[in-house]
């Protein structure tokens, strides 16, 4: 693989739990994907990331997040609502809000009420089509648990590995 900015070769590592690939592009720049395939320019750091099964991995961190206790960030509702498959108008439109009241939540200037929170998570366990999820979704925040933030390409399958102290 070259790099498109610099035009040289990229040198291949695979992702570790001491040396993870931060899956930023997801919004979620605490998601860590270990086992993965990156290739990194050694001139400007540029990292292109190789993620197999990316519609599994998307599904079970939208599963996560949907179980997480506590309230959803900003990143995380915009996580759900793409999810969704959803623009921030329609998506308003369904939480009985306006796309400029989405934007503040999705930019942590503004929090969601409680019941803004769970029905974001509904709409994700539909796109989901997981009646457990939707259960779950509906549950008071602390009776919900915490998410993975690492998750491990082992086996030709994901798998997150239970939330360090501090993580969730
Ligand atoms: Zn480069």
């Amino acid at each position: 693989m070259t790099c498109d900015l610099c035009h040289i070769a990229m040198d291949r590592r695979t992702s570790t739990l001491e040396e993870p690939y931060c899956y930023e592009e997801s919004g979620l720049p605490y998601l860590k994907l270990l086992g993965i395939e990156v290739w990194r320019c050694p001139q400007c750091e540029t990292e292109v990331p190789v993620i197999p099964r990316l519609t599994g991995l998307h599904a079970l961190v939208a599963r996560g997040l949907i179980y997480k206790a506590g309230q959803l960030m900003g990143g995380q509702i915009r996580f759900l609502r793409k999810f969704a498959r959803l623009s921030a108008k329609d998506f308003a439109a369904i939480v009985d809000s306006d796309a400029s009241t989405v934007s503040r939540w999705e930019h942590d200037e503004q929090q969601p009420n409680p019941q803004a929170d769970k029905l974001v998570r509904v709409i994700a366990a539909t796109a989901l089509d997981q009646k457990e999820a939707a259960r779950v979704a509906l549950l008071r925040g602390e009776d919900r648990r915490a998410p993975a933030w690492e998750w491990v390409f082992k086996n030709r399958r994901w798998t997150g590995s239970p939330p360090r102290a501090g993580t969730g």
